[in-house]
């Protein structure tokens, strides 16, 4: 997504991209063939996918070409007005509402799509199966500067910049080490979780079931979402924590994922006799499991100086965060974005356009790297404690309980009866605003404390599912 993205920004401005994909992967003739394709280079396309408000806002106010195609393509968007909580009290729409507007359709139509576009540019030339083995640089002292990559066939492909852009598990801070160059710091933190996801289709005639309020929970000891995806798609996605092997084995298995996912509430009417499992030849198809799940950020700038030159990362290969939130891809598209803003402005100079990526990279996208870490942390406390059959907030520290209440007393219930708060959480959780902007409206948290100190005033909790993990494990069998 991300090389993808950089590939058509930089190509707009009249540069002579050639984008490299190690896997053999030709181009699919549609949505369905994209989503058979495929991909072990990104595994995480066979689990569900939010494309955030800040994605589609860069596509329709840089990109709406792409964002046109998309919804050709079948993608729908979802308002901030559709599917509101019924208890929610006053709403008037307001015109930056668009700007709330979510995509929705599967990883592999939103890539299938950006591909098609990128390669009917003028100056784009994608390459497939065809893997980066290395950085090629110039022999000069002091830090290297990068003229292009070394393929896995021992040839060479020069440039005047490279994009890294290889995900997840890029090999970056390797290929930098070969170098010489100074060593890229990584910040790393475990999630704590394992991503359990199915997809399924709609027969042909099912309606769509209807949607109030949120499409996700969080019972402590699970967590959960449906997406909806294109072309009557949609999947269901439960994430357990790491730690609880029993609960992970028993959702790995077909018949334990879809009993308790009929236990949740906002899932249940989607698995009622009026969807097939997609996967699996029309049987009952299968549980993806993907674990390994982290936020990461790596410092491609030392001292001040990029630690090479001509070589930027974009993408997971620079900042991953807990997929939970669904951020990944619009960072990455963003970062694309911003990169191809810093080579407009700065053009040939590699040193200026590296130090102006990176600095744009840190005031935008790094904050939502640490409050991804700062909520994870919180999380995993909360996790272990129930697994251990303990109260998540003994032994909390008197401000992590407060925060806690606060969330789940103040401004959750407020999301479901005070259109203000909902707006407002539903910008800051779609990247429009930076993540501390909630806690610091004044306004915001004027509204949160009256539904803190009124308790008997706010509508009943919805139910989330089974109460207990004892509970779940029991309905399971
Ligand atoms: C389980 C899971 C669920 C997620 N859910 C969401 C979500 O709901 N919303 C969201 O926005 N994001 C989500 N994400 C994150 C999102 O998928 C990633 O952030 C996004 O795909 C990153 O894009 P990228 O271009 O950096 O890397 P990728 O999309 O991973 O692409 C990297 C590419 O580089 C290729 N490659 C790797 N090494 C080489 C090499 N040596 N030579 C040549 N090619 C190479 C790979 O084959 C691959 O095609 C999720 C992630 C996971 C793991």
């Amino acid at each position: 997504v991300a090389g993808i993205g950089s590939a058509i920004a930089l190509a707009r401005q009249g540069h002579e991209v050639t984008l490299l994909e190690r896997d053999a992967t030709p181009m699919p003739g549609s949505a369905d063939e994209a989503y058979a394709w495929d991909r072990r280079g990104a595994p995480q396309v066979r689990h569900s996918h939010a494309f955030l408000a800040r994605l589609r806002l860069t596509l329709r106010d840089h990109y709406p070409d792409v964002l046109a195609a998309l919804l050709v393509a079948g993608a729908t968007e979802l308002r901030f007005g559709d599917g509101l909580p019924p208890t929610l009290r006053g709403f008037e729409p307001l015109p930056d509402d668009d700007d709330l507007t979510m995509l929705a359709c599967r990883r592999t139509t939103f890539e299938w799509v950006l591909r098609r576009v990128a390669v009917a540019e003028d100056h784009v030339e994608l390459r497939t199966g065809v893997a980066v083995a290395g950085l090629t640089a110039r022999d000069e002292p002091g830090r290297p500067q990068v003229t292009g990559v070394r393929l896995a066939d021992g040839s060479t492909v020069p440039a005047d910049l490279t994009v890294v852009a290889s995900g997840r598990r890029s090999a970056l801070p390797v290929w930098l080490a070969e170098l010489g160059a100074p060593i890229v710091a990584e910040q790393v933190e475990d999630t704590g979780i394992v991503y359990l996801s199915r997809f399924y289709r709609l027969r042909d005639g099912a309606a769509v079931p209807a949607r109030a309020g949120a499409i996700g929970g969080d019972l402590g000891y699970l967590k959960y979402g449906v997406f909806v995806g294109d072309d009557r798609t949609f999947s269901v996605t439960l994430a357990a924590p790491s730690d609880d092997d029993e609960l992970r084995r028993r959702l790995a298995r077909v018949e334990g994922f879809e009993a308790a996912a009929r236990r949740l509430p906002v899932a249940a009417p989607w698995l009622d006799g009026r969807a097939v499992a997609l996967d699996g030849d029309g049987g009952d198809g299968t549980v993806h499991l993907m674990g390994g799940l982290l936020n990461r950020w790596r410092d491609v700038v030392v001292d001040g100086e990029p630690v090479a030159t001509g070589v930027v990362p974009v993408g997971d290969a620079v900042l991953c965060t807990n997929p939970l939130y669904g951020r990944g891809c619009s960072t990455g598209f963003w970062a694309a974005h911003l990169l191809a803003e810093a080579v407009a402005a700065f053009g040939d100079d590699v040193r200026e356009v590296a130090l102006a990526y990176d600095a744009s990279l840190r005031a935008e996208i790094r904050p939502w790297y640490r409050a991804a870490v700062r909520q994870d942390a919180q999380s995993r406390r909360v996790a272990a404690a129930l697994l251990e059959g303990r109260d998540p907030d003994e032994g909390a520290s008197g401000t992590e309980a407060f925060q806690r209440a606060v969330l789940r007393d103040g401004l959750l219930p407020a999301t479901r009866v005070d259109p203000v708060v909902l707006r407002a959480f539903a910008r800051t959780f779609n990247l429009l605003v930076p993540p501390d902007a909630l806690a610091s409206d004044p306004d915001v948290g004027a509204r949160v404390l009256s539904v803190l100190q009124a308790p008997d005033e706010r509508p009943p909790e919805p139910a989330l599912g089974p109460a207990t993990r004892a509970e779940l494990l029991a309905a399971l069998g």
